[in-house]
């Protein structure tokens, strides 16, 4: 595998990030769960939470915990599992999210067949309108049926907000959720060791101290990873220097800014538009949209504007920089969540851990 394109990872600062939100989140009652699917749970990526004193990891995919199965931490899949999984969710997740009963009954039969309890926390929908019940009653009566479940154990309750439907978590929801959680706790004669409000997004109101008091954990990934929270905005303390893409020049050449005649459409179906800025000095740098979304990338010399690319290629205008590039130079690159997440995910763009 060539060495570019290139991301690389920091693991100090993720470890740094951990650290800090602990301390944070400690204060405030809270203990984060560390969330590595940014990341698809590259272990390095996994011990360096751990490094930063998080003992619960989670993921949305068995295939990523699995990935972490030797990493002294607890696991937790956060996606609520599928039936078809629930063997391998037993096998490499110690917690799971659930907010359905055939799911339960799957997960409850595979537990008593492998000897192990499989921890449960049920998800309810504060009205973010993704996973969970949405009705309380609903909630309730899953909690009753699920602690009859052998193998099961019922030990938290959670929600997700600001995913899909843009809700920001809020001292009233997050209420709502503790006077759900409470309900279950007298019903059934039990003690939730969980009640989980938020993820990164409910870092706001906690350091404003809005978080009522009960609300114990926040699953958070892209804090620890990118230091950023709700509306990606930098969560305080933190860095945001995790991840760059370093990408090598393949040709520069001083060429008009308009195709010669351009009557067709692009290789993605589109008909192009084009700026006439007259000659210009354009370097092609060997990555393209099978990579990433090229609008998910910022180039760190911002005297560097991105043209365009096509599926292999990423065409820039240099004319403007004061670096001499070459045919051999990198070029780095900011990238975006979905960027890093793109990158992270791609085969064709190489891990470099530092
Ligand atoms: C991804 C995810 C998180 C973490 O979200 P961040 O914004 O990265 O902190 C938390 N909870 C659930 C259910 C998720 O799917």
């Amino acid at each position: 595998m060539s060495v570019y394109p290139c991301i690389n990872i920091r693991l100090n600062t993720i470890t740094q990030n951990a650290q800090h939100m602990v301390a944070t989140c400690k204060s405030h009652g809270i203990s984060p769960a560390g969330v590595t699917k940014l990341a698809c749970a590259y272990p390095e990526v996994g011990q360096a939470i751990i490094n930063g004193g998080i003992h619960l990891l989670a993921d949305s995919r068995i295939a990523n915990l699995k990935k972490l199965q030797q990493l002294d931490a607890e696991k937790m899949l956060l996606r609520l599992p599928a039936i078809s999984e629930a063997c391998e969710v037993v096998r490499y997740a110690d917690i799971s999210l659930n907010s359905e009963l055939a799911t339960l009954q799957a997960l409850s039969a595979e537990a008593v067949k492998q000897h192990r309890q499989h921890q449960v926390i049920l998800m309810h929908d504060l009205g973010d309108l993704r996973e969970g019940a949405f009705f309380e009653e609903e909630t309730l009566a899953l909690a009753r049926l699920a602690i009859t479940l052998p193998g099961i154990e019922l030990v938290g309750l959670g929600t997700n907000l600001a995913c899909y439907g843009g809700v920001e978590p809020s001292s009233e929801n997050q209420s709502s959720l503790l006077t759900i959680a409470a309900k279950i706790e007298t019903e059934n004669q039990i003690k939730l060791k969980y009640v989980t409000g938020a993820s990164s997004a409910g870092l706001n109101i906690m350091q404003r101290g809005e978080l009522p008091r009960g609300v114990n954990q926040l699953r958070l990934g892209a804090s620890l990873l990118m230091g950023i929270g709700l509306n990606d905005d930098p969560v305080p303390n933190t860095r945001q220097d995790t991840f760059d893409l370093s990408v090598e020049i393949i040709e520069i050449k001083v060429k008009p800014s308009l195709p010669a005649n351009s009557t067709a459409l692009d290789a993605f179906g589109n008909k192009p538009q084009f700026i006439d800025r007259g000659l210009r000095k354009r370097a092609i740098c060997a990555i393209g949209k099978q990579d990433v979304d090229i609008n998910q990338i910022t180039p760190q010399d911002s005297s560097i504007l991105v043209i365009g690319g096509s599926s292999d290629h990423l065409i820039l205008d240099i004319s403007d920089s004061d670096i001499n590039y070459r045919v051999g130079s990198l070029v780095t690159f900011n990238l975006s969540y979905s960027g890093v997440l793109q990158c992270m995910t791609s085969e064709y763009v190489n891990k470099h851990f530092i």
